[in-house]
């Protein structure tokens, strides 16, 4: 007789008692399903960008010291969620069983990927096949546990898997800001060269529309021609978002003194928040969806040089978002060649 699981996996959390397993130290992570449960073999892993950056520079870049350090985390947390950073990421893989009690379309065969974060998904790592550093994916034999509550994507059948993994893995971001931009807006994204940025930016563009301006912030000169390739944005120009005055002399220079109604953080790195609150006018809107930023950092900061925003907390989940990335890919021909060629 299979044990009754809790929709929300809280009958896996091991400590501390009473909190869900996302904030959870350490969760079960033994195979053995609860009845509403769903079971997947796991093909590949795609790492939080903030976390794999974290963990690559711990490793000191060395392939055979990431591998050692992701499954230390795993054995330790019976999950993939970083220490360091908190984040996980989300996986791809083949539904092997699912519960009895299991309320869904889902049934053995199935290829999904899971769109809740690794942080908070029981996980087994037996090995580590590859590790692909540039795009922060890892291919591995394992099983991982999808709670009642877990969201997923079954894989499109028209593009390949890693393309659909590595853009579902940011989905939030671009149907975040499908919903955040009206006509006319300017709209700042910073780290726009990145993953989740040029999702945005192309989200911004066809939101804010003829008469609004998207401005593409990239950390170095390559993500930004990047960008700019791609015709995504009005304005490019890498620079340091650490910078947070110089951005702001940046941002008021191209926009006449007006800033930006709409600022998306889209980076990797921390220290970044001011940057971003300084380019927003006052009554804007800055959405964080950088796992580095700092709570702290983003709320008294902005206190401090009285600015009034509204800061939203990069939700990784807005509904619909796997279908409006997927068809990011599918209606911008350039911008999936180029995360066919990158990511896939
Ligand atoms: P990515 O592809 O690595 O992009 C990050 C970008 O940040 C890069 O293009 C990088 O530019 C830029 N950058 C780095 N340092 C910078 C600096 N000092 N100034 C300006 N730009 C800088 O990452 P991603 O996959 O898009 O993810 C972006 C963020 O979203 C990460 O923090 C990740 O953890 C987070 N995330 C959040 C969720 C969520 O649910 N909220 C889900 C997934 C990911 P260069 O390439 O030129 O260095």
């Amino acid at each position: 007789m299979m044990k009754k699981g809790c929709p929300y996996g809280t009958h896996r959390v091991i400590s501390p008692k009473g909190v869900l397993p996302q904030p959870a130290d350490v969760i079960d992570n033994t195979m053995e399903l609860y009845d509403n449960e769903v079971l997947i073999d796991v093909k590949t892993l795609n790492i939080d960008s903030a976390s794999f950056t974290e963990i690559e520079k711990r490793a000191g870049g060395d392939i055979e010291e990431i591998k050692n350090i992701m499954k230390g985390i795993v054995e330790k947390a019976g999950k993939h969620k970083n220490p360091w950073t908190g984040s996980g990421g989300m996986l791809i893989g083949t539904v092997k069983e699912v519960g009895p009690a299991y309320q869904g379309d889902l049934k053995a065969g199935d290829k999904i990927a899971t769109l809740v974060s690794l942080s908070l998904t029981p996980l087994v790592i037996q090995e580590i096949h590859d590790v692909r550093p540039d795009i922060d994916q890892v291919d591995i034999t394992g099983q991982a546990i999808l709670f009642q509550s877990g969201i997923y994507a079954k894989l499109p059948d028209d593009m390949p898997e890693g393309l659909a993994l590595s853009a579902l893995d940011v989905a939030g971001a671009p149907a975040q800001t499908a919903k955040l931009v009206k006509p006319g807006d300017t709209v700042v994204i910073i780290g726009g060269g990145g993953k989740s940025g040029l999702l945005c930016l192309y989200e911004a563009k066809k939101r804010a529309g003829v008469t609004g301006k998207v401005i593409c912030v990239g950390g170095s000169p390559k993500s930004t021609e990047r960008a700019r390739k791609l015709d995504l944005a009005d304005e490019y120009f890498a620079f340091d978002a650490t910078d947070a005055v110089g951005l702001y002399n940046r941002i008021m220079e191209l926009t006449g003194g007006q800033l930006a109604d709409i600022v998306i953080n889209c980076v990797n790195i921390e220290n970044t928040e001011m940057a971003s609150i300084l380019a927003c006018k006052d009554g804007g809107t800055v959405y964080f969806f950088s796992m580095a930023t700092s709570f702290t950092k983003a709320a008294l900061g902005a206190e401090g040089v009285g600015k009034d925003v509204n800061m939203i907390v990069g939700n990784g989940y807005t509904k619909g978002h796997a279908e409006i990335t997927l068809q990011v890919l599918r209606e911008c021909e350039p911008l999936r060649r180029l995360f066919a060629e990158m990511y896939a």
